[in-house]
């Protein structure tokens, strides 16, 4: 891998740090300085962030589901909003394009609008997963990838890679340098969600995953020096 476009996808709950809500300054500053270093090194970065560390629509029987999932997409564009500002403050240019109005919060999404801040150097957050219920943040950066043609997605997680099985409950599970997405999909090894995994297959969208607390991972795997397990398409 040699990516001259990613897509980076955070999940909400690596934002929220040792606080597991809300926000982690020093993580997401930490984010920032190695997105900073890909982007003075010419490579055009997309975000996109999770809603985890303030809500999850399916965890809500209280209320009904679409209703649930919009609060999630408004936390997804909450966190984009910070993870952002901390961006700018350490000296890059940020959009933040939504796939539905937010008044003058951020820009309505197209594919023409994201190149044109690509082209000039800047990072394009997406904000508001796919704009509709039932889905996620992981469709959604399936979805924006492919849609504006990224090189590969990477996930920075906070497991360092996708295990044949899953390694907080089995000692020894085996973690894959390399992995087909069709595989993922035929075992579950639960990388993505199944929508987003066949979206990726279907298209040829390659993923990385890697830990977001390794030390420069996230630089590292923008380089295409990945310490995880690549998901080839
Ligand atoms: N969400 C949605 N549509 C999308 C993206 C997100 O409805 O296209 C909502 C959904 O309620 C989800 C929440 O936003 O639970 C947070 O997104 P994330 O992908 O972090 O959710 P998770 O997969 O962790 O539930």
């Amino acid at each position: 891998m040699n990516p001259r476009r990613v897509l980076l996808k955070l999940s909400g709950e690596a934002l929220a740090g040792p606080n597991k809500t809300g926000f982690d300054e020093a993580t997401v500053k930490e984010v920032a300085r190695q997105v900073k270093i890909s982007v003075e090194a010419g490579i055009q970065v997309g975000i996109v962030i999770g809603g985890g560390n303030f809500w999850r629509g399916r965890t809500s029987d209280a209320i009904d589901r679409p209703k649930a999932d919009q609060i999630g997409m408004l936390a997804t564009i909450m966190n984009c909003i910070y993870v952002s500002e901390i961006f700018r403050n350490s000296g890059m240019n940020t959009h933040i394009l939504t796939p539905f109005e937010c008044g003058s919060m951020t820009e309505l999404f197209s594919k023409d609008r994201a190149n044109g801040y690509f082209a000039q150097g800047e990072v394009v957050f997406f904000a508001g997963g796919t704009g509709h219920p039932y889905f996620s943040t992981d469709t959604g950066v399936a979805l924006r990838a492919i849609e504006m043609n990224a090189d590969c997605i990477l996930l920075a997680k906070s497991i360092d890679g996708v295990y044949d099985s899953d390694p907080k409950t089995n000692p020894n599970a085996v973690r894959y340098n390399t992995v087909s997405i069709q595989e993922v999909i035929d075992k579950q090894l639960g990388v993505i969600d199944l929508t987003a995994s066949i979206m990726c297959m279907e298209n040829k969208m390659p993923l990385a995953v890697f830990s977001l607390n390794e030390k420069d991972g996230i630089a590292n795997a923008m380089q295409g020096k990945i310490n995880g397990t690549i998901v080839t398409a």
